[in-house]
């Protein structure tokens, strides 16, 4: 078949790799013609996102198309729609934090104190501020932790705001998860996740998770991915307390924490995202070892330099190394002997974690 991807970053260049793979023909859409995706694309279409007529061009090329990002232009995704199985449901969703945890919260999963900030006399603290709309990365949001950083805060015009209770959690694990055209859903083993400045920085698969977490959480994501009647691969953030799921909020498109699965599962996300929306039959996914990735930013680019390759594997995006907090590459290692795991992760991360 004819793939469009609309968005050229590092999930369209994995996204293209898994099409590849399956022997699918690709046409990328970005306004950077040396984008990721560029590297992998059959064919690029170098344009804005909202670009109207390149949308109809690029719809006309291809037979199915896909978006790797979620600020799309929501209005061009519904018109589409005949082409586009992921839909804009769960992307309406998502793109506001607000709409978002208040949907997480109408279906009855546990979550985090939030509301809409209003008024400057509605902080209290520890908290955290986010912008309902455009964040990522930690991007957009300001912690609130003593009567300073009330001060420090200023509303900028057009922007709202959440105001979020700080969670003291234990840790935090997303659930990947697949749906096919006719609404089979498969779940991919459970990372333990670690940020550092909000940023995603390991993902470690090991048995460590109770099955009593892991069924909570791919309930939940269960009941996201159903009632958004979504196609593809979808992520669904939670944070886990004495035993108890939380959700944080979820992506319409594969992510960034599942990343391991290329190397670590007997399919990757990327795969089951291309066999859902071309309407092939799923994969079950199966943990092959013990995995864990580790993101790599673009000032830090010797981390690679500090890998053992018998067990690692590096991902480039072929992005400008310079790039300060900007993911430029990950590297996944696996190994049956999580001890061996363990301390080759530690070598690479290395006082990076300072
Ligand atoms: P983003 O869209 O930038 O990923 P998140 O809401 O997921 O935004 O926040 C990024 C990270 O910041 C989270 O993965 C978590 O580590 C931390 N974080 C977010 N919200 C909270 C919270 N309420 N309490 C404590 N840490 C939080
Ligand atoms: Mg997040």
């Amino acid at each position: 078949m004819r793939i469009g991807i609309i968005g050229g970053g590092q999930l369209g260049l994995m996204m293209a790799e898994a099409a590849h793979h399956l022997n699918h023909f690709v046409v990328g859409l970005d306004p950077n013609k040396d984008c990721s995706l560029s590297y992998e694309a059959d064919e690029m279409l170098v344009a804005e996102y909202n670009d109207n007529k390149i949308v109809q061009l690029l719809s006309e090329k291809v037979d199915v198309i896909t978006y790797e990002f979620e600020n799309v232009d929501l209005d061009l995704i519904e018109h589409y729609l005949h082409c586009i199985p992921q839909k804009s449901n769960a992307l309406a969703l998502s793109r506001n934090r607000f709409i978002e945890k208040s949907f997480a919260q109408n279906l009855g999963i546990p979550i985090v104190q939030f509301e809409l900030l209003k008024d400057v006399e509605q902080i209290t603290y520890p908290s955290i501020i986010k912008t309902t709309t455009g964040g990522y990365d930690g991007k957009g949001q300001v912690k609130i932790l003593i009567d300073e950083d009330i001060e420090k805060f200023h509303f900028q015009p057009n922007t709202e705001y959440i105001i979020e209770r700080f969670f003291d959690f234990d840790y935090e694990i997303s659930v990947i998860s697949t749906r096919s055209l006719t609404g089979e859903v498969v779940h991919f083993p459970i990372p333990k996740n670690t940020h550092k400045n909000g940023i995603l920085y390991t993902c470690e698969i090991t048995d460590e998770i109770s099955q009593s977490i892991q069924k909570q959480a791919q309930k939940y994501s269960q009941q996201i991915i159903d009632s958004t009647d979504y196609v593809g691969t979808m992520a669904v953030e939670y944070f886990v307390k004495e035993g108890v799921v939380y959700f944080n909020e979820f992506a319409p498109r594969p992510h960034n924490s599942g990343h391991y699965t290329i190397e670590g599962c007997n399919v990757s996300q990327f795969e089951n995202h291309i066999r859902a929306i071309t309407n092939m039959k799923l994969i079950e996914p199966i943990l092959l070892q013990p995995t864990c990735m580790i993101n790599v930013l673009g000032h830090q680019r010797f981390l690679v330099d500090r890998m053992t390759f018998d067990i690692c594997f590096y991902h480039d995006y072929y992005k400008n190394s310079s790039l300060v907090n900007r993911k430029i590459g990950h590297i996944t290692c696996i190994s049956s002997d999580e001890k061996i795991l363990k301390n080759t992760v530690d070598y690479i991360i290395g006082d990076s974690n300072e």
